[in-house]
């Protein structure tokens, strides 16, 4: 499909979604799905030409929200092998925003605690509260010193400033702290940028949301989660390293050049840029992209605690007294030293998902003891205006797919097409309609963000349960949201 692939592309999809990439890679032949961007590369393209890099192993997987990014596709899973002197680490694989991620919080109160007005207050509170929109600042204090200490502590930071409860960090992936993390390699512009961003939601998809608990598929798992009783309201949160992470990126697309010319690696794209992991730019952006990790990891910490307030606000309860509880936090653009069997042997392997989420099976050594019984929690977001899922992972996920599943419902239209496409009244009339208060600070985001600029996160969520990748566990339904 194209040269030099080292495996085979495999993507997870239903005929709908199998269309959908097909289409696309029609429409750039005749470059109109581009939106005039000759750059563009369909995703089947993409996954294909991850397929093609040194050292992958197995497959360049795609999951089934999988659409064109940079470099490698989003909902793209890619292992390298640890033990390849060639094998390779990119940043294109991981994104630009380092650790994006999703976290659930759960609370004690139920739909009839948050009628039409309370959650028009809610929807306040939080905005008050949570710094969104671009260029917005955060006023979580942090000087320039602790900045280094954050880095290398990620989550433990969080909890020793008072900003997250001892318990969170068990429920996060990692446990919210990347071992591998050094400050040093992170470059004093991506420092500066991140100083003043901590504890802030950002711009585009990025938001916290009040929803309600709408279906449960699995009752046990619901009840480990304590998501169990229709009804209950959660709040999820999207977020990951802000500016920090997107210069650690930058710097290290920058440096990679240098290395791949020294190292003879050939690419079929130059937005796979990339370097050996055990080279001196691999290893320096492997720390670098860890220290943006648990920026994120503090990040969403932080705006965690803001969030709480807004609640403890609202109901004029302590946040402990709601129940406020971290259900779990995954990271959705990350690559993470993992040990996995290929070919019935147990390889050291680079994971890289890049719009794909972690589904670590039951008794995984890696899962803290209440989730061991049922597999890791996902979180999977679906839109503004839709339903948004928790899954667990599974032991056929954890030997087809290095343990992994989709993280969205992922977008059907880029944001040019959308802009385009939609009407800005009409979106906002349908979420008024369906009883979604809706706070955005960036009003083109609107049709940007629309649920018709998304595919279906239900179908999504079905093929990779029909895969057997992940299963479901609950049904979120919105009711109110903020976004950048
Ligand atoms: P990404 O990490 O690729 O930037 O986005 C992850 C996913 O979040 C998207 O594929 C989309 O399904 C979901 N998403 C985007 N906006 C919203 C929102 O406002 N609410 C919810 N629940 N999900 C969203
Ligand atoms: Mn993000
Ligand atoms: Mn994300």
């Amino acid at each position: 499909f194209v040269p030099n692939m080292k495996v085979s592309a495999e993507i997870i999809v239903n005929d709908d979604l199998e269309n959908l990439l097909i289409q696309e890679l029609r429409d750039t032949c005749c470059d109109t799905n581009s939106g005039g961007d000759s750059s563009f590369i369909p995703a089947l393209r993409q996954a294909a030409n991850v397929a093609a890099l040194p050292g992958i192993v197995k497959a360049s997987l795609a999951m089934p929200d999988v659409h064109s990014g940079y470099g490698f596709c989003i909902g793209n899973v890619a292992a390298f092998d640890m033990d390849d002197p060639e094998a390779v680490i990119s940043p294109g694989g991981v994104g630009f925003d380092i650790n994006c991620g999703v976290r659930l919080i759960r609370t004690n109160l139920t739909e009839k605690d948050v009628g039409e007005e309370v959650r028009e207050q809610l929807a306040d509170a939080l905005y008050r509260n949570i710094p969104v929109g671009v260029g917005v600042d955060g006023n979580i204090p942090c000087e320039r010193d602790d900045l280094d200490i954050l880095l290398e502590n990620g989550i433990d930071w969080a909890i020793e400033n008072g900003y997250a409860w001892e318990e969170d960090k068990a429920h996060c992936e990692e446990y919210g702290r990347m071992e591998t993390a050094d400050p040093k390699c992170v470059s004093n512009r991506a420092k500066k940028r991140g100083l003043k961003q901590l504890g802030t939601l950002g711009a585009g998809n990025h938001y916290a949301e009040v929803q309600i608990v709408d279906e449960i598929y699995n009752p046990d798992a619901a009840k480990a989660m304590g998501i169990d009783t229709l009804g209950q309201v959660c709040i999820m949160i999207h977020t990951g390293s802000r500016g920090l992470g997107h210069q650690v990126a930058t710097d290290a697309l920058t440096e990679m050049e240098n290395a791949m010319a020294r190292d003879q690696i050939e690419l079929n794209d130059r937005q796979l840029s990339c370097a050996r992991i055990s080279s001196r730019e691999g290893r320096k952006y492997l720390a670098a992209m860890s220290a943006a990790a648990n920026f994120a990891w503090v990040n969403r910490s932080c705006i965690t605690f803001l969030a709480r307030k807004a609640f403890s606000e609202v109901f004029k309860r302590e946040p402990d007294a709601l129940d406020m509880h971290l259900v779990y936090d995954v990271c959705h653009n990350i690559a993470k030293v993992e040990k996995h069997f290929v070919d019935g042997k147990e390889k050291t392997l680079l994971v890289h998902r890049k719009g794909s989420t972690r589904a670590f099976p039951p008794q995984h050594p890696n899962l803290p003891d209440d989730y061991k019984p049922i597999g890791q929690p996902v979180l999977i977001g679906g839109t503004m205006g839709t339903c948004s899922y928790v899954l667990v992972g599974t032991d056929k996920g954890m030997s087809e797919t290095f343990g992994s599943t989709c993280h969205g419902a992922g977008r059907a239209l880029s944001r040019n097409q959308s802009r385009k496409k939609l009407d800005h009244e009409q979106v906002l009339n349908k979420l008024k309609e369906s009883g979604i208060s809706i706070r955005v600070a960036s009003p083109k985001l609107v049709t940007e963000e629309a649920p018709e600029s998304y595919k279906d996160v239900c179908e999504v969520i079905e093929t990779c349960q029909h895969a057997g990748i992940s299963q479901k566990v609950v049904k979120l339904r919105p009711i109110a949201v903020i976004k950048g």
